[in-house]
């Protein structure tokens, strides 16, 4: 039983290891719903409550650029807000940016962050979705086995 625990633990840390982030799905075998798992959500389905099939997809390269994008934008927020606001001397560089491009820089790292949330969601709920289907191919094989 010990050597049980142990193998799945080492499984998990591996899996996490090897992306830099994922996303966890909840599949509701009863009501064959998907949805992403808040990290606040229990592992419970929404509808029906039963307990739900956790399935991990790692992020695609628009997950990293999601965060590579909210990195920016919070750099170019805190130039901006202690240049334009608090005249901070460390900033002064920032002048080289007019105050209205340094705006549309922001907007634009923002909104590209936004799509390339959509992008990754989409991509890996189709991976999800795949992974469900491989679910129920393997339930239909054993089926047919017994
Ligand atoms: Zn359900």
């Amino acid at each position: 039983m010990a050597e049980r625990t142990y193998a799945f633990a080492s499984q998990k840390s591996f899996r996490n290891g090897r992306a830099f982030s994922s996303v966890k799905y909840c599949y509701c075998p009863s009501c064959d719903n998907l949805r992403p798992r808040n990290w606040y959500a229990r592992r419970n389905c929404e509808i029906c409550n039963k307990e739900c099939v956790t399935i991990v997809v790692e992020r695609t390269i628009f997950g990293l650029l999601m965060y590579v994008l909210d990195a920016i934008a919070v750099v170019l927020i805190v130039l901006y807000a202690a240049y334009y606001q608090f005249n901070a001397d460390w900033a002064s560089f920032f002048s080289a940016i007019p105050s209205d491009v340094a705006l549309i820089l922001i907007f634009a790292m923002i909104i590209l962050s936004f799509i390339s949330a959509f992008i990754d969601l989409s991509k890996t709920t189709a991976i999800a979705q795949q992974k469900v289907e491989a679910i129920h191919r393997n339930r239909t094989a054993h089926k047919i086995q017994r």
